[in-house]
């Protein structure tokens, strides 16, 4: 057994043995199968090592990844800003189309005209707005808003829209009744 682990030893330790030692070996692995098992099998995983070519990434792969990542990166942001955009608009929306059903009700026939005209004037208002609003902001946001943010920022912007709306429909009424 212990003569089996010099063996082993000199087996494993590849080219780094001298002639004597090789001489050696040999001469036991020709009186010994196991070891000579052990030999070969050894060289068998030395060669299959040495046939693994190292697979090199291109030069230019960090270059391509990088950028792959910023289009990715922009990619995101721009899907981001439409989904918060998109909600925000169908709010607006929502908001002009309960503002001009509140005027078909409430208003008078002169403040009915009134009511449409403005609101007709907000809408373009608010979608020149909004489309402003989107240039600016997809520069600015980060890829990844986590959806309560969305939420928060589309109630507010839907809160000062109706707010606004509403308060140029309340001038806008007060000044047909004190013609
Ligand atoms: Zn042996």
């Amino acid at each position: 057994m212990t003569i089996h682990r010099h063996f082993e030893d000199l087996i494993f330790s590849g080219t780094s043995i001298s002639s004597a030692e090789k001489k050696y070996l040999i001469e036991h692995l020709k009186a010994c199968p196991e070891c000579e098992t052990l030999f070969n099998s050894w060289q068998a995983v030395c060669k299959q090592i040495q046939s693994v070519q190292v697979v090199k990434p291109s030069p230019n792969f960090v270059e391509k990844w990088n950028k792959d990542l910023d289009n990715r990166k922009l990619l995101a942001r721009t899907m981001q800003a439409r989904k918060m955009l998109l909600i925000s608009s169908t709010g607006t929306v929502l908001a002009l189309l309960i503002t001009f059903g509140l005027t078909m009700v409430l208003a008078s026939p002169a403040g009915l005209i009134n009511g449409v005209i403005n609101s007709i004037n907000n809408l373009v208002v608010v979608i020149n707005l909004l489309h402003m609003f989107s240039a600016a902001i997809i520069n600015v946001i980060p890829p990844i808003i986590p959806f309560y943010y969305t939420l928060v920022f589309s109630s507010t912007f839907c809160l000062l829209t109706v707010l606004w709306i509403y308060s140029i429909w309340r001038i806008s009424l007060q000044g047909v009744r004190t013609k």
